[in-house]
């Protein structure tokens, strides 16, 4: 169970995360890549140090990616079930009421902050930029993810996909068939990613070095934006058929976000919601953020989206 927010992440008995590899390229890239060996013996509480040590970017040649002596990886995709979480969140420890608690959070959140910060190195000496988008259920952040990725690829710019889902490859299957490579994150009863099914799912993907990696949080406002992923750019999305206040009501998802993208513009004229209040409020608890109107259907204001991927891109590879 997951310490910080209660959810059932994976993290110890269930261990119910799947990390599921749909994209093409995984086939062929993925067999050299010695952390592909991803079979579970590295995710017990012993395991991991050295596997975190084998990602610390004393790796060789870029595949140290949790690398434990499995370099003969033996196959492609679909990844075996992935004990990825299990010891990642919890450690196993015991909360009980008498202020446990808090440092079982505390533990769990300076873990996932270490793991994240390996990823981070990870992604920058591949000079890759990895954006966590995330958003209520609903928002249209597949739709986002498919348009980008067909616009984007058809410009010769690599774009990958982490699809993060409580269940199915439904959106995974979406963005495949977008063109794009895409693994799916499967949390069981989990309600958001962490840094190390982030970690397990990149090592599934295998990116391009210098791609953009897109990565679709579980649809929740509220315990993604406490742990970090690794990410260079956290985007937010928020449609218009949702409320107007959203921004008010979810401020710590609203204070860590680098975007607010206003999504679904197109509907407007149908919805009561008011996009200048509603950029008011994200302001209100981030000055400065950036908020763009988009619509994912007809492609309005797609290009403002492009151009802020393109600028994050270059201040990561700067
Ligand atoms: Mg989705």
């Amino acid at each position: 169970m997951c310490g910080t927010c209660g959810c059932a992440d994976g993290g110890g008995e269930g261990g119910g995360t799947r990390i599921t590899g749909l994209t093409r390229s995984h086939a062929h890239s993925n067999g050299g890549h010695a952390q592909g060996g991803h079979d579970g013996h590295g995710h017990d509480g012993h395991g991991h140090d050295h596997e975190a040590r084998g990602h610390d970017g004393h790796g060789h040649d870029g595949h140290d990616h949790g690398g434990h002596g499995h370099g003969h990886a033996p196959g492609p995709a679909p990844l075996p079930p992935s004990a990825a979480a299990a010891g990642a969140t919890g450690g196993g420890g015991t909360v009980t009421p008498d202020g446990e608690t808090v440092t079982l959070e505390q533990r769990v959140l300076a873990k996932n902050e270490d793991l994240a910060a390996r990823n981070r190195v990870w992604l920058a000496e591949r000079d890759i930029v990895a954006v966590n988008m995330m958003s209520s259920p609903g928002a249209g952040k597949t739709t986002l993810l498919e348009r980008t990725v067909r616009e984007l690829t058809g410009r010769g710019r690599p774009v990958a996909v982490i699809e993060g889902d409580q269940e199915t490859t439904l959106d995974a299957e979406r963005i495949g068939a977008a063109g794009g490579d895409v693994v799916q994150i499967n949390t069981g009863a989990g309600c958001h990613l962490d840094a190390e099914m982030t970690r397990d799912a990149l090592t599934a993907l295998a990116p391009t070095p210098g791609s953009l990696v897109l990565v679709e949080n579980v649809g929740n406002l509220v315990c993604p934006a406490l742990f970090d992923l690794g990410e260079g750019g956290r985007a937010v999305i928020i449609s218009v058929t949702e409320g107007t206040d959203k921004p008010i009501k979810y401020p710590h998802m609203f204070a860590v976000a680098d975007l607010v993208i206003i999504n679904k513009i197109d509907l407007l004229p149908y919805v009561d919601f008011d996009p200048d209040q509603c950029e008011k409020y994200a302001m209100s608890v981030n000055p400065g953020v950036r908020v763009l109107r988009v619509s994912a259907t007809t492609g309005e204001g797609m290009p403002d989206w492009y151009d802020w991927l393109d600028e994050r891109h270059r201040q990561a590879v700067r």
